[in-house]
């Protein structure tokens, strides 16, 4: 594995892009102090993975971040990356497809490093073993930094030993079977729990027994229910299906009455609209037989007025008949009484003038008073005569009032049997 060429861009003092190419043989860099010679190999370093803070001198990582100068403001990210020449196919297998790699590392103000090799995304651990297995990386002794010459010199036995494998070549194989310890014990640990979890599935065998014989006769019981359930339900197909055909005679039912109640409803409004428009005409007759009526009733009771003063008017006839009645009967006694006069007058007329001549005078005063009997006698037959043509004309007022009464009560009666047949007619 060769390292052909680092790019910095944002890195410390690097903040423009700037690439350092490194050729076949030895590459050196000189400059002043403070130049960023030192910047250069840490960015190796934290391109292989280095994840240590104080190893790049700073307080944290973000610290390589250029930080920016009096003229140039701060960068918000750091990248480096380094291509490596893998004509030799060295790299891991899961690397290993072309002739060159180009391993990314990229750190970004509050979001981390993030780490790429040949363009795809990787973990920190990924790109730390491609560095391993080619002995060299972060950690390496083979990258010294400054101080690390005396450290080495007075180094102890172990990191003497380090820089010897990482010679050899096996640094990858030590940090390979440190992880492959690592998953050993977490295997372990999970046996164990495997344990603990066969023991608990154990006595969780028994309970899932009882509930698996629990559950074989609740697919009975739910089979059974099921069955019954189908049944119910054929049986309630049946009823709705019966009930569907009764539906549709009851509906066909319906419709018939329906179309009928739909042809009386038209002809119902035919007969409505005749009857609407002979309307008009029946309201001037309701009109005319209203006043027709108030007439009658007017004339009723004029007529009824009538017949109470017929009716009266008769008492009146009645009693002043039942008086001329009795005046006839009186004036008939006092006929009766002026006849017998007369005859007793003319007997004694006769006996005077039996009684002789001479008496002159009392037959003259007889005859005079034979004349006054006969002027009295007119007189009472001229009042009788009176009464009676007085009688003869109240009798006959008396038939014509009962005529008018008569009259009246037909008309009235008549009258009457309109007005209910007007008001029948409203
Ligand atoms: P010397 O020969 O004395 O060892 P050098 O050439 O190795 O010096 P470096 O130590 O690599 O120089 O570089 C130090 C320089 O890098 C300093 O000038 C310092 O200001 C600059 N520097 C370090 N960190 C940052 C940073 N985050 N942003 C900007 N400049 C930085």
């Amino acid at each position: 594995m060769r390292f052909s060429k680092l790019r910095l861009n944002g890195f410390k003092s690097f903040v423009d892009p700037t690439d350092l190419i490194i050729a076949d043989g030895l590459t050196g860099v000189v400059g002043p102090n403070g130049c960023g010679k030192s910047n250069l190999l840490e960015a190796l370093r934290w391109v292989m993975g280095e994840n240590r803070a104080k190893a790049m001198r700073g307080g944290g990582m973000e610290d390589v971040i250029f930080a920016g100068t009096a003229t140039r403001p701060a960068r918000n990210f750091a990248e480096v990356s380094l291509q490596i020449d893998n004509f030799d196919r060295l790299a891991p297998a899961a690397f290993n497809d072309s002739d060159n790699l180009e391993v990314v590392r990229r750190i970004t103000r509050d979001a981390g490093s993030a780490y790429k090799v040949s363009t795809k995304d990787v973990r920190a651990r990924d790109v730390q073993m491609l560095f391993a297995d080619a002995s060299t990386g972060a950690h390496s002794p083979a990258l010294v930094r400054q101080g690390q010459i005396s450290e080495l010199i007075n180094a102890k036995p172990k990191a003497r030993r380090r820089i010897l494998e990482e010679a050899a070549g096996i640094s990858g194989l030590y940090q390979r079977r440190h992880e492959a310890e690592l998953k050993l014990k977490g295997a372990e640990t999970n046996l164990v729990r495997v344990d603990d979890v066969v023991e608990q599935l154990a006595s969780q065998l028994s309970q899932l027994a009882r509930q698996a014989r629990q559950a074989a006769r609740y697919r009975e019981i739910g089979d059974a229910l099921r069955q019954a359930e189908g049944m119910l339900l054929y049986r309630r197909w049946r009823e709705a299906d019966e009930g569907l055909i009764a539906a549709a005679g009851q509906l066909r039912e319906r419709t018939v009455a329906a179309a009928a109640a739909e042809k009386e409803a038209l002809q119902a409004t035919t007969a409505r609209q005749l009857a609407e428009e002979a309307l008009p005409a029946l309201r001037e007759e309701e009109a005319i037989a209203a006043a027709v009526l108030q007439r009658l009733m007017v004339q009723r009771d004029t007529l009824s007025e009538q017949e109470s003063r017929a009716v009266e008017t008769i008492a009146t006839l009645e009693s002043r008949i039942e008086q001329l009645t009795k005046d006839m009967e009186r004036e008939g006694g006092l006929n009766r009484d002026a006849g017998e006069t007369i005859e007793r007058l003319e007997w004694e007329a006769a006996e005077i003038a039996k009684a002789g001549v001479g008496h002159e005078d009392a037959l003259e005063e007889a005859n005079d008073g034979a004349r006054e009997g006969a002027a009295k006698l007119q007189e009472r037959e001229d009042d009788l005569q009176t009464l009676t043509e007085d009688v003869a004309r109240l009798a006959a007022r008396h038939q014509s009032a009962k005529r008018l009464l008569d009259d009246s009560r037909t008309t009235l009666e008549k009258n009457e049997t309109e007005a209910a047949r007007a008001k029948e007619a409203m």
